[in-house]
């Protein structure tokens, strides 16, 4: 694990899930299901859930959305499925929440835009009336501020604000500026409502790397709320993983986030767990948390001469993923296992040795035959058709053998000692 130093943040109780203080960084993720359409909202609330999300968001937009959010929580919780459940609200969260208090009860935070609350004297109203019932049911809430909705009124009176300045700032950092003074001026409102600031996480999502980075700086400075942390609208396929990861990862580094989300427009038929395994690898990738063990794979060159390698690690980590459920319980600290899959001679044995356990297989020219090293020693020679179903045999006696509870591992050890022969 890194020793990246956190920003001190005050902690959210969100059901039984821990956000921000010393808490782990929590993955959430958001349905794309009509919520009216309660069956079709469980099913995927449950991938969402077995997938690692640790929250998950539903759009509650309108009375039939609101009158099926109890019955969702119902069946939820009769599949053994605790997540907890936040509500996604725009325009009419007030008259929702007070009139369907069956929702308001079922749903552990609300997520409250204050761009999309109201206009003039009735935003004030309208927001107090949600805090209101968050107060009512002790539910927490996300000041979710976003680049696409940002409050109108409050932008205006920025924009009027600057440019009576000796010198005006550019329009794009007076817009920064008025996203975090959105989520910061609307926190305080819901405090002098009575909302402690244990129960409230803030976000200002914006859709380009930059300013993410720039914004969320800043409210970290200003600001010891629980951050959930997101690009918005990051984009489809590698776009988007790779948009949010460079923007996250660069917080994240710097101590910055509490929550993330990662935002990714799925592919037509695409899965949409796809967003919580990004995040978690992301996560795991800056040695931030553990969710599965990490597989080390070579990109292969023209040096290989088949690709069983290819399918070795592709069956190797789906394996992997698999089993984890069982596994989390079975065999605690699994997920912090490395294993090495690489295409040949030349950086194979050295990669393996770096792993916990590890294959290199034979490239072009090469000897047909396939060395596995554990714990750094080269233990025993694959040959054959069946060198998959071999080595994944393998794997699974060293995670029994090293991950059982009571079993003694030599991982330490092996790192010194490749510490001190590098
Ligand atoms: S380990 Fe071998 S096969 Fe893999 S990329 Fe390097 S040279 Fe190519």
């Amino acid at each position: 694990m890194t020793d990246a130093i956190r920003r001190v943040s005050r902690q959210v109780r969100v059901g039984p899930v821990r956000i921000g203080g010393d808490a782990p960084i929590v993955v959430q993720s958001m349905t794309n299901t009509d919520t009216a359409d309660a069956g079709a909202t469980v099913g995927q609330v449950v991938d969402l859930w077995r997938a690692g999300s640790e929250l998950v968001r539903i759009t509650v937009n309108t009375p039939e959305a609101a009158a099926q959010v109890a019955r969702i929580r119902e069946r939820l919780d009769a599949l053994g499925c605790d997540v907890p459940l936040v509500g996604d609200f725009h325009f009419n969260g007030h008259r929702l929440l007070t009139r369907y208090p069956d929702c308001a009860r079922a749903l552990a935070k609300y997520r409250i835009n204050p761009g999309n609350v109201g206009r003039g004297a009735r935003r004030d109203e309208q927001f107090a009336a949600m805090i209101e019932v968050a107060l009512r049911h002790d539910a927490a809430v996300r000041i979710g501020v976003n680049w696409g909705s940002l409050d109108a009124e409050l932008l205006a009176r920025m924009m009027d604000e600057n440019a009576r300045r000796p010198t005006p700032l550019a329009s794009a950092e007076v817009m920064r500026e008025a996203l975090i003074a959105s989520a910061i001026e609307s926190a305080a409102q819901a405090r002098s409502l009575g909302l402690q600031a244990e129960r409230i996480v803030i976000s200002c999502k914006v859709s380009g790397v930059q300013d993410l980075i720039a914004v969320y700086r800043e409210l970290a400075r200003r600001c010891d709320y629980a951050l959930h942390l997101g690009l918005t609208e990051a984009g489809m396929g590698s776009k988007g993983i790779v948009a949010s990861s460079a923007a996250m990862a660069v917080l994240l580094q710097e101590g910055i986030g509490d929550t993330i989300r990662v935002s990714l427009t799925p592919e037509p038929g695409g899965d949409r767990t796809r967003e919580v395994l990004v995040a978690q690898e992301l996560l795991q990738s800056l040695g931030l948390r553990s969710f599965a063990p990490m597989v080390t794979a070579c990109p292969g060159c023209g040096r290989t001469t088949s690709t069983v390698f290819q399918e070795l690690a592709d069956r190797i980590q789906n394996y992997l993923r698999a089993q984890m459920p069982a596994w989390r319980e079975l065999y605690p600290g699994v997920a912090e296992m490395r294993v090495a899959v690489m295409g040949c001679v030349v950086n194979g044995p050295g990669e393996s040795r770096h792993a916990d356990i590890g294959i290199s297989l034979p490239g072009t020219n090469e000897f047909p035959v396939a060395p596995v090293y554990v714990d750094g020693e080269k233990t025993v020679t694959l040959k054959g058709e069946r060198i998959p179903e071999e080595f994944m045999a393998l794997v699974e006696e060293y995670v029994r053998r090293n991950f059982a509870p009571g079993a003694v591992r030599h991982r330490q050890e092996h790192s010194i000692r490749i510490k001190a022969v590098s």
